[in-house]
């Protein structure tokens, strides 16, 4: 360790990262939270974002601006790009492709996990994932887009097929985003159209296993399962969406049956994740093991074998079956934090113990599930229980105040107040109107950084 105050450096602005700059405001160290979007973002509320109830605003907050009463904390905005573990240092790029190099005694990894294609990543560019501010952003250009191009078309099969919408996994963001969109056709749009319904919008939730939720009790998702069916989801199981091309997909069923294409414009993936590219260099040159997703085996305290001075944190963590939920990352984030303080002090490191504070879905207006060890809530007194932890863990007070208002707002007004969406505006070649293009494919900005969670 170097002779002056020890260098942190923390990898991600998510809930990891966050809260293990926070809780390091109070040790002797001098700490770099380096972060490729310079915000965090609450990722939980991101399918609301997508569907035009919050702004991207009320889901994430500047990191310098959290961070701003932290002397010892500086954040700085870059991609960590490179690891050299024997001297110490990672490399990070800038947005504009120059690179700049940070020193450390201390690392922190918490850069988390971004969606994964199994491999087929050509699916990306006509199937949005949900793990970013990009993300929801281009999921709510597809979906009201979608609806203002039927409405432009007469009625027949290409009308139709911008009124089918396909979601790909039945997790949580995918049960979000499924009933989402159903209650957006049937309220807030139903009377807004001349030409046509948006009420007979198809939504397909399509699923290799054979329930949705499947991280909860049985039966609360077979509850989740009826709202869905009551709001017009229609739910296919047991099978693998195989393709995905501009005009529709193929859905493989595991059963063997003969595969089946569906006609759709809109296809929106929540299938599956894994780790972020640095992750995965980080593991390489460590010498670390990694699982099927990329998850970094670590020891006891969260650190990487062999390496006590990094460690892994969130839902980067490959140890136990961790979750990838919030309070792991938040958790995880604080025992890095403890792990430096004890060693500064000359004390022995603790070993990294997860309390399970429960899990949350979303299902529709006034349904949701909440499950803590026996304790099973469903319906409107889930809703609420959701609402509260929601807005609890949502950073910053603005953020809060200005979302219970929204919400009480949509509530009673049925309304979506974030609709907006963009399109190219210049005419210029590098901003096409038209999304179908190779610039916007291209620059979908995807993420370096899932398998759904829940609260
Ligand atoms: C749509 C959705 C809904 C969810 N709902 C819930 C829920 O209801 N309850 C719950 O508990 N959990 C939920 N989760 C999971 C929860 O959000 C994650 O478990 C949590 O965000 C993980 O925190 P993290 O710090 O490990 O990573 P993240 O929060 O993903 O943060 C990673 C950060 O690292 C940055 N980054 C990535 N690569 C680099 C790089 N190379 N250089 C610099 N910075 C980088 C990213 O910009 C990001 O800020 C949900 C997740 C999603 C996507």
């Amino acid at each position: 360790m170097s002779a002056a105050r020890p260098r942190v450096v923390i990898i991600g602005g998510g809930f990891g990262g966050l809260f293990c700059a926070r809780r390091l405001a109070r040790v002797d160290v001098d700490v770099t939270l380096l972060d490729r979007a310079a915000c965090h973002v609450f990722q939980p509320l991101l399918y609301q974002c997508a569907t035009g109830t919050l702004s991207i605003g009320q889901i994430s907050r500047s990191l310098r601006e959290e961070l701003e009463h932290h002397e010892n904390v500086r954040t700085l905005l870059g991609e960590a790009i490179r690891l050299d573990p024997a001297g110490r240092r990672v490399t990070a790029r800038r947005p504009d492709d120059s690179t700049f190099d940070l020193d450390y005694d201390y690392l922190v990894i918490a850069a988390g996990m971004r969606q994964s294609y199994f491999g087929n990543e050509d699916f990306a560019a006509w199937a949005p994932g949900m793990k970013t501010l990009d993300d929801a952003l281009s999921i709510r250009r597809r979906v009201f887009a979608a609806f203002e191009i039927a409405e432009t078309l007469p009625p027949g099969p290409e009308r139709d097929q911008w009124l089918t919408f396909a979601v790909t996994g039945a997790g949580p963001t995918g049960v979000e985003l499924a009933g989402q969109i159903r209650e957006l056709a049937t309220r807030a749009l139903a009377n807004q159209f001349h030409s046509i319904e948006p009420e007979d919008a198809r939504v397909l939730l399509f699923d290799g296993g054979d329930r949705v939720l499947k991280t909860f009790a049985p039966d609360l998702s077979a509850r989740a399962q009826r709202v869905l069916e009551d709001l017009g989801v229609e739910m296919r199981f047991g099978v693998r969406v195989s393709d995905v091309r501009r005009d529709g997909i193929t859905v493989s069923p595991k059963d063997g049956s003969p595969d089946a294409d569906v006609a759709t414009r809109t296809v929106l993936w929540t299938a599956g994740v894994e780790a972020v590219p640095f992750a995965r260099h980080a593991a390489e040159v460590l010498g670390a093991t990694t699982d099927r997703s990329g998850r970094i085996a670590v020891d006891a305290d969260l650190s990487v074998p062999n390496h006590r001075e990094v460690f892994v944190i969130g839902d980067l963590t490959g140890r136990d079956g961790l979750p990838g939920v919030a309070e792991n990352a938040m958790q995880g984030g604080m025992h890095a934090a403890a792990c430096m303080r004890r060693d500064l002090q000359g004390k022995r490191r603790k070993n990294f113990r997860y309390r399970d504070l429960g899990s949350a879905a979303y299902i529709s207006r006034g349904h949701a599930l909440m499950q803590l060890g026996p304790v099973k809530l469903s319906g409107l007194s889930g809703w609420i229980g959701w609402g509260f932890i929601h807005i609890a863990f949502l950073t910053g007070v603005r953020n809060r105040f200005s979302t219970v208002g929204t919400w009480l707002a949509t509530i009673a007004r049925s309304n979506r107040s974030d609709r907006t969406f963009i399109l190219g505006g210049s005419g210029h070649p590098e901003e096409p109107y038209t999304w179908e293009s190779p610039v916007h494919q291209g620059g979908s900005s995807r993420d370096t950084s899932g398998e759904d969670k829940t609260a």
